[in-house]
């Protein structure tokens, strides 16, 4: 295997049923129920493997009435990845269901773009309407692990290891970053764009730091990726359907994403 090709994958493991219209700002005309899942994503190579995001637990699920079919850590083993030895953890942002199972990685390091960091400890967060999508523990157990010297910052754009990049977007977060993996080139968009419908027509999801920011995003998500079937959402139960399973049994739970995507 090159130095920098990796293995990509998309571990499945909440849902949330929800009418369409909550899903953009200015609603949709078809009120339907539809549902988003939930993901966390691992990118296996040369240098270790990368979890990106840590989703949440129990009790955050509970709390917003989400619910887990399948928790991170039994996800991250049905892969071979034992969550204590995981050395890198990239923070696509600090919401609430990114964020979360912040024990379950001890000894990896943080990967977290500045303006992420400083927008969820700062004035903003003095305000009801931005502070919604994120949880005051998440957020203390960041700062923790900035104390305890476990966090990387990153501004813009970086290389993480060959053939892994992050890219600060904002928009949907201020300090949102996609991640690109080589392959051809997936891009893990995480918020930067939560559904392929948003993507595809223009739309935005309604949490949102920056309207313009986001929608400029989708034009450097497009870039990034070899092309638009590249692009990972970060809620669409699609991505399920398009991507090839790992295993039998794993359908609808654990796919692969460094594989051409059956579209
Ligand atoms: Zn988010
Ligand atoms: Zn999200």
């Amino acid at each position: 295997m090159s130095d920098d090709i990796h293995e990509v994958f998309a571990v499945c493991y909440a849902t949330h049923s929800r009418k369409r219209s909550e899903n953009y700002i200015f609603g949709d005309p078809h009120d339907e129920m539809t549902s988003i899942s939930y993901y966390v994503w691992v990118i296996k190579g040369p240098h270790g493997t990368f979890v990106c995001d840590t989703g949440f637990d129990e009790a955050a699920a509970k709390e917003r009435s989400r619910t887990i079919i399948h928790p991170v850590g039994e996800g991250l083993k049905a892969l071979g990845v034992q969550p204590d030895k995981v050395d890198h953890v990239i923070a696509t942002h600090m919401h609430w269901d990114h964020a979360g199972n912040y024990d379950l990685f001890p000894n990896a390091r943080y990967h977290i773009q500045d303006t992420e960091m400083a927008y969820a400890t700062g004035r903003c967060m003095c305000h009801q309407t931005l502070r919604i999508p994120f949880s005051e523990s998440d957020v203390l157990a960041m700062v923790r692990k900035v104390f305890a010297y476990r966090v990387e910052f990153h501004d813009g754009v970086e290389e993480l290891a060959p053939g892994i990049t992050v890219h600060k977007i904002g928009g949907h977060s201020k300090g949102l970053q996609c991640v690109r993996v080589k392959r051809g080139t997936v891009v893990i968009a995480s918020d930067c764009c939560h559904l392929y419908s948003h993507l595809d027509e223009g739309r935005v999801f309604p949490i949102t730091y920056s309207v313009g920011d986001t929608l400029e995003g989708y034009k450097t998500l497009k870039k990034l990726a070899t092309s638009r079937h590249h692009v990972v959402p970060g809620h669409d139960p699609d991505v399920l359907k398009i991507y090839p399973a790992v295993n039998t049994g794993m359908e609808n739970w654990i796919v692969r994403l460094d594989v051409a995507p059956k579209v």
